[in-house]
């Protein structure tokens, strides 16, 4: 079984998900006591946080970088950036590091592949939904994303940052983001991504009339295939 070297903390709300599904997942494959080999460096989200806010990505990238390559020096086999925002900086912490990332996009990606899917709606932070990093590799793919108006992803940001991030979950948030996802199916997405790591927190399959894709859960799954492909 290969280490799996996960970058978590931001947040770590998510990032328990990640530890959960990851050693569920590789229990249901081997069975009786086995669990995932795996490293966990856990930032502090607040300094990440800050960096994102002042647009400062290089020094986010440094920081990350320095934590991959710490990882890497512990013995991880591959990286696993345990939030779709910061691939952005995935060209910088690829730098500082001889192994892999298993970048979420591309994991999420091969998933809508799968399905006769065409058109995605995205959701996400106002990064992840507005910037060209994260679309243009899923569009990369031949799948069409639309995402939600200025209005609606200045709401759903705000969800993830001052509700979810810490743990809060609110019904009326719920409501609001199954009012986006209906909309969005309304312009004709046939799926979801849940393209922030603590949407899966808020809402689930049943709160959607079309496939949602959990990047969280994708992400996750597809590092234990990776961790186990050998095995
Ligand atoms: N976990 C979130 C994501 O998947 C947001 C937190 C962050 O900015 O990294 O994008």
């Amino acid at each position: 079984m290969r280490t799996i070297g996960l970058i978590g903390g931001m947040s770590w709300e998510s990032s328990a998900e990640y530890y959960r599904i990851i050693n569920k997942e590789v229990k249901n494959k081997l069975g009786g006591l086995h669990s995932a080999k795996c490293l966990l460096y856990s930032v502090d989200f607040d300094e990440i946080e800050r960096f994102q806010a002042a647009g400062d990505w290089d020094q986010a990238g440094e920081r990350l970088g320095n934590v991959a390559f710490a990882l890497e020096k512990a013995g991880a086999d591959f990286i696993v950036l345990c939030t779709n925002t910061m691939h952005k900086v995935t060209s910088h912490i690829e730098e500082k590091i001889q192994i892999p990332i298993l970048h979420i996009a591309d994991a999420t990606a091969n998933q809508i592949q799968k399905s006769t899917i065409q058109t995605v709606g995205l959701l996400g932070t106002s990064y992840t939904m507005e910037q060209d990093f994260y679309k243009s590799r899923i569009e990369s793919r031949g799948i069409k994303v639309i995402t939600p108006t200025k209005q609606e992803r200045d709401m759903i940001n705000k969800v993830i940052y001052e509700e979810l991030c810490v743990g809060r979950i609110r019904p009326s948030s719920k409501k609001y983001y199954e009012e986006v996802m209906n909309r969005l199916v309304a312009h004709g997405a046939e799926g979801i991504i849940l393209g922030c790591t603590e949407i899966g927190l808020l809402v689930q399959q049943e709160d959607s009339k079309v496939p949602l894709f959990d990047t969280t859960v994708i992400h996750a799954l597809e590092a234990v295939y990776l961790a186990l492909a050998h095995h």
